[in-house]
């Protein structure tokens, strides 16, 4: 294979400062392509674009308007901005809420809308949703979460179908906990909501029902993307690959 099999390309990743937004960023221009990062973290927006080669752009995702400020003549779009907020259903903030349904569902909604047009001209395109075990299975205490990633698999499926004349595929990548920030912020809270020692979390609610014990790499995420952006996966689309550890296979 070429080494820049993803040569001439060009890539949008959001929530590309961190995490497995920035492993797909690296993964990505290692690859050859042009990537932008569309991400709210100022600081780390630059120094992940210097590391790696790409454009940052920082911007706050829950703005419908921050979609504007992006490209929208690129062949790859990673959607991929998220964050968690753990608190019973009962006394779950309705903002919150609100804000995780904008910035995981709405805002992909708005990027396929504004980049698939450029995909479609040109009979060729990739969008990869970073949904979750969570996009097919419920935890307690996450209902922002778990609503968004549901919603974003479905809004997955419906690009699939109306993408693939055009030659565009569109797929979710779905992983279990992944060795991130966002897994690590996650760790006082839970134990907190649960009553537990932050040990249990990692070892009963993370890997609990995992048959892999350890938490996945950002890298092992960024390399099913990086898989699903080329020529190898024209047919695969409309589908949620599950990097979980056989979680759902359980
Ligand atoms: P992370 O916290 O390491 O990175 C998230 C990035 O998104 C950060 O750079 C942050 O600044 C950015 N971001 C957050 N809110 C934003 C906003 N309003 N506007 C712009 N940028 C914003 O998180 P991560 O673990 O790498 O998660 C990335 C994606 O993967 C999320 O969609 C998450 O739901 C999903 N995911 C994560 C895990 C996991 O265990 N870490 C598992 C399954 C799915």
């Amino acid at each position: 294979m070429s080494s820049s099999p993803l040569g001439g390309r060009t890539a949008l990743v959001t929530g590309g400062a961190s995490g497995i937004g920035r492993a797909c960023v690296a993964a990505l221009s290692d690859a050859g392509a042009t990537v932008h990062l569309a991400d709210a973290d100022h600081a780390a927006s630059g120094e992940v674009a210097d590391a790696h080669g790409a454009i940052a752009h920082v911007t706050d995702l829950t703005d419908p308007g921050s979609v504007e400020s992006l490209p929208a003549d690129v062949d790859i779009l990673v959607n991929n901005a998220g964050v968690q907020h753990i608190a019973p259903l009962t006394e779950f903030p309705v903002e919150e809420f609100t804000r995780i349904q904008r910035l995981m569902v709405t805002t992909p909604f708005l990027l396929m809308r504004r980049c698939l047009p450029a995909m479609y001209g040109r009979g060729w395109g990739r969008v990869v949703n970073i949904s979750s075990v969570h996009g097919v299975r419920a935890s307690p205490y996450k209902s922002a979460y778990v609503s968004a990633k549901h919603g974003l698999e479905g809004l997955n499926k419906v690009a699939a179908l109306e993408a693939a004349p055009h030659g565009v595929t569109s797929n979710c990548v779905a992983p279990g906990y992944v060795r991130t920030p966002l897994v690590s912020a996650q760790i006082a809270d839970q134990a907190a909501s649960r009553g537990i020692s932050t040990d249990a979390v990692v070892d009963e609610v993370f890997l609990g029902r995992t048959a892999v014990k350890r938490l996945i790499e950002p890298e092992e995420v960024a390399a099913v993307v990086l898989w699903l952006c080329g020529s190898e996966a024209a047919h695969l689309t409309g589908a949620s690959i599950p990097l979980d550890g056989a979680w759902t296979a359980s």
